[in-house]
């Protein structure tokens, strides 16, 4: 009779037999286990996927019905792995029976684990099969697919995107994308090609340093709980598609022989600034340009020439122009400027000088000194016209009219409208003529005193510049001081003024005249860092004390550099010669700066004055200079006085001087002199 074992021993051998064996092997093992622990010559371990199956008679054959048998079944959690039985014993006893139940569960559980564990082991080995395919999949694909996380981190980079950024996978994944960007902050260069859409065109940079184009399509990258973990991007270089748009674009837009846009892309432009210019009721301007003596150049000396002249001249008309003109070629020896936001029309007309002196130097082409000219038509938005058509049209009628009014010359300029073209040539005369003024010394200076309202005594004079026109007579300075200031006229003007007015004050000095206070009107454009030095050296030239001299400078000169203003006036109250603000109130002064100025004198502008003492308003404007100027410790004067009332409003306002017909208009040099000398100065 077989010996039986103790169940521990058993326990140890279905684990050793579960974990090492299979399938018959494993059934036979266990059958041998039972037959020792229940000490049974017959046993066995019939597996569940076998037991519907025939076997052949063979359990009938191991247990006849003769022999006692006991069994039990291995069942865990509803699932039957298969069942035992032993037989061959005798008198198998309630213990027996449990032991074989014991075996069974224990065997059941241990089957169970072991399945359970080599399923998960086989899953495992199949995801990892999965993954390795789709890498292949992806890597075989040209594209390139990365993906990323929330934050931009690199998380995977296919073989495609190796060979487009020229990184590897090493290289780049736990990089952020922003590495690849070609800009610094290209993220906000970066837009939706298609609203809604998810495909973007962007310029990224390779490891080599190279920018292109690509478009990239995004897709979010979820967890298998459907949140948002990453993005997968796919590129595709898209350089050479992108250079072949750029190029289709020049070709349709540019002019293949300047360089410049061509009349399609003028008009473009011209119709998107006037819808801007509509918006701020701004002006803006087209000329157009017609090159004179071009067609004989071109058929005598051939294409070639006349190819490399237009490019030239293309050159120079850009140079002449600031960037954000537009300046086009139209057809042959056409060209069209746009000008945007001008304030006046008759910028236009400076701008057409410009381009007109651009062409003065000769063009040296091939050994031949070549001149050519330009008849230039101006239209004017929105006075002529609210689109880029025809604004060219008419730009191009004025044109005609330029060339013909003046056949051959080179400083031929027309309005499309007849009334700008009166105002132009106006101007040009003036111009011209004021050119010639200072020239040829019709310029004079008259001179209109200053009075101090307590003791009537006069302070000072103003000196105030008249042309004395050939055929227009004495020409007063409303009718050509801005004229001077728009074309820099002003400049020499002004020198000419300071030069003369102390040329006079010296005459009197010398002269024996006790010392007043000549004040000279100085413009904008003439309060640069050079004036001090030009004061000085006029003073130290004609030996004048400095307090003969003062000069009258207007609230508009104060809005430019606060600093560099401020710095130029120091430098001139050094000098010992005094400062006046003219037209005070007309302006935007500001008040916190005026207690910086180093000025003397607040002058109030006639145009309040004429309002005393009628106006209420003029009245309290006067008043609050006064007492601005009181608190400011500035002498405070009023100008344009004429009458009685307005003299008596001033001196109980506690106004300090006056000026104006009420004592005596500007008078010639001779004239003044004679009035000082006999009614102005006390023992005359
Ligand atoms: P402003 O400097 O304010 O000169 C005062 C103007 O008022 C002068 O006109 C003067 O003749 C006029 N005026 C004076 N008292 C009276 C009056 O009681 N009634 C009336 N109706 N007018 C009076 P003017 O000489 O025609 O000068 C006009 C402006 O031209 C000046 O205004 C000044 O801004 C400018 N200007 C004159 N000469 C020069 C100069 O040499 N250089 C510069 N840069 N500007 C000058
Ligand atoms: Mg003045
Ligand atoms: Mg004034």
């Amino acid at each position: 009779m077989p010996q039986a074992t103790d169940f521990m021993d058993s326990s140890a051998a279905v684990c050793e037999a579960v974990l090492r064996l299979r399938g018959s092997a494993l059934a036979d093992e266990l059958g041998r286990i039972a037959r020792k622990l229940l000490a049974s010559p017959v046993g066995l371990f019939m597996r569940a996927d076998y037991a519907q199956q025939d076997d052949g008679g063979k359990s009938a054959e191991l247990f006849p019905d003769s022999l006692e048998r006991l069994g039990a079944d291995c069942a865990h959690d509803g699932h039957v792995y298969g069942r035992y039985e032993v037989s061959g014993r005798p008198g198998y006893e309630r213990a027996d029976c449990q032991k074989l139940a014991g075996l069974a569960t224990l065997t059941a559980s241990l089957l169970q684990v072991h399945s359970l564990a080599q399923r998960s082991t086989h899953a495992f080995a199949h995801v990892e099969a999965q993954l390795a395919h789709q890498a292949q999949i992806l890597d075989q694909i040209n594209e390139s697919v990365l993906t990323t996380d929330q934050a931009g981190f690199i998380t995977s980079w296919n073989r495609g995107a190796e060979k487009l950024f020229g990184y590897s996978a090493l290289e780049a994944i736990g990089q952020n994308v922003l590495f690849l960007y070609a800009d610094e902050d290209a993220s906000f260069h970066d837009a939706f090609v298609e609203q809604g859409g998810n495909v973007m065109e962007v310029r990224r940079r390779k490891k080599s340093g190279d920018i292109f184009w690509a478009s990239m399509s995004l897709a979010p990258l979820q967890s298998a709980d459907d949140k948002p973990i990453g993005v997968i991007a796919y590129l595709t270089d898209i350089t050479e598609r992108k250079l072949a748009e750029e190029r289709l674009h020049h070709l349709a837009y540019y002019d293949a022989l300047t360089g410049l846009p061509n009349r399609t892309l003028l008009a473009k432009l011209v119709d998107q600034a006037l819808a801007v210019a509509q918006r701020r009721e701004a002006a803006g301007c087209v000329l157009f340009i017609d090159l004179n003596r071009f067609k004989p150049i071109n058929d005598t000396l051939g294409r070639a020439t006349g190819d490399t002249l237009l490019k030239q001249v293309a050159q120079r008309f850009r140079c002449a122009l600031r960037d954000q003109d537009v300046v086009a070629r139209l057809s042959s020896d056409e060209f069209a400027v746009a000008l945007f936001d001008i304030r006046e029309h008759f910028e236009a007309t400076t701008v057409a000088r410009k381009l007109q002196a651009a062409l003065i130097e000769p063009f040296l082409i091939g050994g031949h000194d070549l001149r050519v000219g330009a008849s230039i038509g101006i239209s004017v938005y929105p006075q002529d016209g609210n689109d880029a058509e025809s604004l060219l049209r008419l730009a191009d009628i004025a044109m005609e009219r330029a060339k013909q009014g003046r056949e051959g010359d080179d400083q031929s300029v027309a309005f499309f409208s007849s009334e700008m073209n009166q105002g132009m040539q106006d101007r040009m005369r003036l111009e011209s003529g004021l050119r010639q003024a200072l020239r040829n010394g019709e310029l004079l200076l008259h001179y209109q005193p200053k009075f101090e309202i307590g003791t009537g005594r006069i302070v000072g004079a103003e000196a105030l510049v008249r042309w004395l026109h050939p055929e227009r007579g004495l020409v007063p300075p409303v009718q050509f001081i801005p004229l001077a200031e728009a074309t820099g006229l002003i400049v020499p003007l002004g020198e000419w003024v300071l030069e003369s007015a102390c040329a006079q004050a010296a005459e009197w000095q010398r002269g024996g005249l006790p010392p007043f206070r000549l004040a000279v009107n100085v413009s904008a454009r003439e309060f640069t860092p050079a004036l001090p030095e030009r004061v000085n050296s006029i003073l130290q030239r004609y030996g004048l004390d400095p307090a003969w001299l003062e000069l009258e400078i207007t609230e508009s000169t104060l809005m430019n550099n606060i600093e560099r203003v401020i710095t130029i006036m120091d430098q001139i109250t050094a000098l010992g010669v005094s400062l006046s603000l003219d037209d005070f109130g007309t302006g935007y002064s500001s008040l916190s700066y005026l207690k910086r100025f180093p000025i003397d004198t607040l002058k109030i502008d006639r145009s309040f004055t004429m309002g005393i003492p009628g106006d209420g308003n003029d009245c309290a404007i006067a008043s609050t200079i006064i007492s601005i100027g009181r608190q400011l410790r500035h002498r405070v004067i009023a100008e344009g006085v004429e009458t009685a009332e307005q003299l008596e409003f001033l001196r109980s306002a506690g106004c300090d001087e006056v000026q104006g017909y009420l004592y005596s208009k500007p008078l010639g040099a001779v004239a003044f002199e004679s009035a000082l000398r006999e009614r102005w100065l006390p023992n005359g």
